[in-house]
């Protein structure tokens, strides 16, 4: 075999189709929250070919991946029995509408398993065709809820900074990362951030309990600034991902459940990410956080990211008054998407849920995911860590010049060289602002952890030697 052959057989493609695949992309290509200053001059990382932990770029390289495809790879890369799950789907019946009273079997199957998966009365399911639409979908529900009971002025919803809720325009009016506010003028006369939970590694002087009684404080004065009357729901990542993996004080989550239900605000909990075993559970809202929102969010990880899906679990009580009131004259529920449930994706999410029931993937992370964040919280001897922060497998490192911190120009730069050497490290994190973010397949062992800690060790030792 020779070299070429040897790399194709990988994932890698030979030079003239690398050079061509690259020479497209740079023409053609707009990528999903690219850099515009690079537009037209990009040179991307094509990967070509994936395997258990790892993937491969068109050059042949392997990495293992720490960024979990996007927090969503969670049973690892060529798992057949999804594949197959998928093809003979395709086969059977790759698609028809959802749309009205028409079904289909894999969709059907999954609604069923997710009602059982989900917390206390959450037995309703609206697919959706990934988070954002999810997001929105819960939103649209929120509303027609309270308008059915006859309060059509509960419109408001409260989210917080830091948040990510997607980049449709009301997910991305919900997100509350300040760096993402650029140029586009999203809605906010009626989306209200409160306060993010997370907070500067370097402040010790406030304790959790007093952060906690901040945040509470801060959440009922914005009840009462707007208006209970005037609030259909609260929208909360039960950790905050994308914004920086901000793991909220202990006590946050039943504060925020108790005093949404006293105002009758709708709770609905974001679990794209935290969902399906990020955190040891199918849903950490009650089995993590001791919680039961009004509706859960979940996309990613309910396919393992073989193919793109989402849902929103609805309360019976929540469904039960839509049905109640339907409106005789246009009872339809206006909302849903040409691929909502598709039958291929849910057959996808079948398989996959079998699958992590068998291997036991939830008890998987529960074992390796203390020991994930103890190698990580090693790195902190490093003087260009701030912090490690995260929760089982989810977690990033915040990286400082020292001296110096939040995301600062110079920060940021540490950050991506830190990302540079991880890549050349063959180890694959995810830079964002001054953080390298972390969420691993779940399948990872300890031997896969130990290559990320040694590899992030590396990269940050070299990035410090740089500063010198
Ligand atoms: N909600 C959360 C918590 C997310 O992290 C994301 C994506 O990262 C979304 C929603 C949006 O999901 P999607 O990109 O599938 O629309």
């Amino acid at each position: 075999m020779t070299a070429q052959q040897h790399s194709a057989s990988r994932g890698g493609r030979d030079d003239a189709v690398h050079g061509r695949l690259l020479a497209d992309d740079t023409r053609h290509v707009l990528h999903p929250w690219a850099d515009l200053s690079t537009l037209g001059k990009q040179d991307p990382l094509v990967i070509t070919g994936a395997e258990g932990v790892e993937v491969v770029d068109s050059r042949g390289r392997r990495y293992l991946d720490a960024i979990g495809g996007m927090w969503c790879v969670t049973v690892g890369y060529g798992r057949e029995e999804i594949v197959e799950a998928m093809a003979a789907q395709a086969r059977a019946m790759p698609y028809f509408t959802p749309f009205g009273d028409v079904a289909n079997e894999p969709a059907i199957e999954l609604a069923a398993q997710l009602a059982a998966l989900a917390p206390g009365d959450l037995n309703r399911v609206h697919f959706t065709t990934g988070g954002s639409t999810a997001v929105e979908s819960a939103v649209r529900v929120a509303h027609l809820y309270h308008a059915a009971l006859g309060r059509p002025g509960r419109r408001h919803v409260l989210s917080r900074t830091d948040a990510y809720h997607g980049s449709t325009y009301l997910a991305a009016s919900l997100s509350g990362k300040q760096a993402d506010r650029v140029r586009f003028r999203y809605e906010d006369t009626w989306v209200h951030h409160l306060e993010s939970p997370g907070h500067d590694a370097d402040d010790t002087s406030v304790s959790a309990a007093e952060r906690l009684a901040g945040l509470m404080a801060g959440m009922e004065a914005a009840i009462d600034r707007i208006g209970a009357e005037n609030i259909a729901c609260f929208v909360a990542e039960p950790v905050l991902a994308s914004g920086g993996v901000l793991v909220p004080p202990p006590g946050y989550h039943q504060a925020t459940r108790e005093l949404c239900g006293r105002h009758d605000i709708l709770y609905i909990s974001d679990e794209v990410v935290t969902g399906f075993g990020r955190l040891g559970h199918f849903f950490a809202s009650q089995d993590r956080f001791g919680i039961v929102p009004d509706m859960i969010t979940t996309a990613k990880g309910l396919t393992s990211g073989y193919q793109p899906l989402g849902a929103v679990l609805i309360s019976d009580r929540i469904a039960g008054t839509l049905a109640e009131t339907a409106d005789p004259d246009k009872p339809v529920f206006s909302n849903g998407f040409t691929y909502s449930g598709h039958p291929v994706a849910c057959a996808a999410a079948l398989a996959n849920i079998e699958l992590m029931r068998r291997e036991d993937i939830c008890g998987h992370v529960r074992d390796v995911g203390p020991y994930f964040m103890d190698r990580l919280r090693e790195l902190r001897s490093s003087p260009i860590v701030a912090a490690v922060r995260g929760d089982h497998l989810m977690a990033c490192v915040e990286c400082r010049v020292p001296g110096e911190s939040g995301p600062t120009p110079r920060n940021m730069a540490l950050a991506h060289r830190v990302d540079t050497y991880c890549e050349a490290g063959g180890l694959l994190v995810r830079p964002y602002e001054n953080l390298c973010i972390m969420s691993p397949p779940l399948v990872v062992g300890a031997a896969e952890i130990d290559r990320i800690a040694g590899v992030m060790a590396d990269a940050l030792a070299r990035a410090e030697a740089d500063l010198r």
